[in-house]
């Protein structure tokens, strides 16, 4: 049976040495909109050999990231399969037989070879101007090999790469890639302990799933002609490859923390919109062609072509993020906006809203969602409604401690005092109609009345503010802000 015809099986393959990374993610994201728009299967497989930098809160965490950025998948790890337990861990008996294997056809041979001698080896090649890649060339004789066996050394397993030669391979991203034979060592595939390197776990995982197109980053171009090699000294259909551009920061250096953060899940933890967030990766390095600003993952499947994928590096942009995510925000219909904000409210006032409680902030939330770009941004906007107020040092300082600050607390606490119908068109004429009896504009007058509702000069707008705040509280905050102003 081979594998081209039938339907693309593409996989992502993390290790669970640390968080999904955004590059990681953008990885992830591409392969399963090439497997979604082209009816293939979406793999999950955990490259989980590095016993020593894998933890299972990464391992969780990539799952979770990946769930909740809405990618699925067909068959893998949690989900499971035809192909057993989809971690590589459970695989080594497997790579140590397909090493075995590749030793009795002597395309593979027991390396003996030690670091010092490997080292002299490349720097006599150096000076001799001959190829530097290692062919088997520093192997002890039959003699030293016996040798080695009786002081109980256990050899390595390398690839014997066919020399001279080269590898050409069409890439979809980065098109024709040639590697001459002569740059690439026989690589270790099986390492003295009989653990398997990325190479050989990674080929034969391929090979056994049935891999069809492998999509990942351009980190890993120069494996690319070792996993040929082993593929077709396996006996496997060599699969595509895409090789997707690394990502960079605006300042066009790697990526890295100096850019902002670089796990999904801390775009996560600080309350991004995941739609936005996958909708964002998916612009690194693909343009869905059209003009609209938002793309839901529906469309991307619809419209996504891994050969129309950038091959120029992706500049990943943190304020750009954060610009779509607003953008995403101001989108959610004002039930939905409310919903998502009520737990993050909840969470910092530490109690739950009363029903009316919800209600006031349903009729607030309008005016909250124009203004936020991130939801947890939304709690310290409304505290002041379900809070005592808490004033802003520094805003108490800019307003209250003019000469007028007084007065218009004074006439703002009586002008509402009347108010019969406490709806925001009301207040707003009360409060216009104070500005006109005392004679001043709108900062001066309206300032101290905000930072006496709210506790501080950044507020939701003031009139809908004080309506939301209601009669009593308003009141009530206008006359201690006065007291306070006594006192001082
Ligand atoms: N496990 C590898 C990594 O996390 C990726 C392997 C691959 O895609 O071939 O870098």
């Amino acid at each position: 049976m081979t594998v081209s015809g039938s339907a693309p099986r593409v996989r992502f393959a993390p290790s669970p040495t640390g968080y999904l990374h955004v590059g990681g993610a953008r990885t992830a994201l591409y392969n399963w909109l090439f497997a979604r728009g082209s009816g293939g299967t979406m793999i999950l497989r955990s490259d989980d050999t590095d016993e020593a930098r894998n933890t299972d809160e990464y391992a969780k965490d990539i799952v979770d990231s990946m769930r909740w950025l809405g990618l699925d998948w067909d068959e893998g790890i949690e989900v499971g399969g035809s192909h057993g337990s989809y971690r590589q861990s459970d695989r080594l008996d497997r790579y140590g037989e397909v090493a075995d294997q590749l030793v009795a056809e002597g395309k593979a041979y027991e390396s003996f070879v030690t670091k010092d001698e490997l080292d002299t080896f490349h720097a006599m090649a150096r000076s001799l101007g001959v190829s530097p890649a290692y062919d088997g060339g520093a192997e002890p004789d039959e003699f030293g090999v016996a040798a080695r066996r009786l002081a109980g050394v256990a050899p390595t397993i390398r690839f014997r790469i066919p020399r001279p030669g080269e590898t050409t391979f069409d890439d979809i991203v980065r098109g024709g890639v040639t590697f001459d034979h002569a740059q690439v060592d026989d690589f270790v595939i099986l390492r003295s302990d009989r653990t398997p390197t990325y190479h050989l776990a990674s080929t034969v995982d391929d090979v056994d799933y049935r891999i069809t197109h492998v999509v990942r980053g351009e980190d890993l171009l120069a494996s690319t002609p070792k996993h040929i090699l082993l593929t077709q000294a396996m006996g496997g259909e060599v699969p595509r490859y895409a090789h997707l551009s690394l990502l960079m920061g605006p300042d066009g250096k790697k990526l890295s923390k100096r850019h902002g953060h670089t796990s999904i899940a801390a775009y996560r933890d600080e309350g991004y919109l995941s739609g936005a967030v996958v909708n964002y990766l998916a612009l690194l390095g693909w343009n869905p062609g059209e003009d609209d600003t938002t793309v839901s993952l529906d469309e991307m499947v619809e419209r996504f072509q891994l050969d129309s994928v950038s091959r120029n590096p992706a500049i990943f942009d943190a304020e750009k993020l954060a610009w779509l995510n607003g953008l995403y925000i101001r989108e959610l219909d004002t039930t939905a906006f409310t919903e998502r904000i009520t737990p993050i409210v909840e969470a910092d006032l530490e109690r739950s809203l009363t029903e009316d409680e919800r209600a006031t902030l349903q009729a607030i939330a309008p005016l909250i969602q124009e203004r936020t770009k991130l939801l947890p941004d939304a709690a310290g906007q409304v505290r002041f409604l379900f809070a005592d107020v808490a004033y802003d040092e520094p805003s108490w300082e800019k307003v209250m401690t003019g000469t007028d600050a007084f007065r218009v607390l004074e006439a703002a606490h009586k002008r509402l005092d009347g108010v019969t119908d406490w709806r925001s068109e009301e207040i707003e004429a009360e409060l216009r109609a104070m500005l006109g009896d005392l004679e001043l504009g709108a900062s001066k007058g309206f300032q101290p009345v905000r930072v006496a509702v709210s506790g501080s000069t950044v507020s939701p707008p003031l009139f809908e503010s004080v309506e939301a705040l209601g009669r009593e509280r308003t009141l009530a905050r206008l006359a201690a802000a006065k007291a306070r102003l006594d006192a001082e």
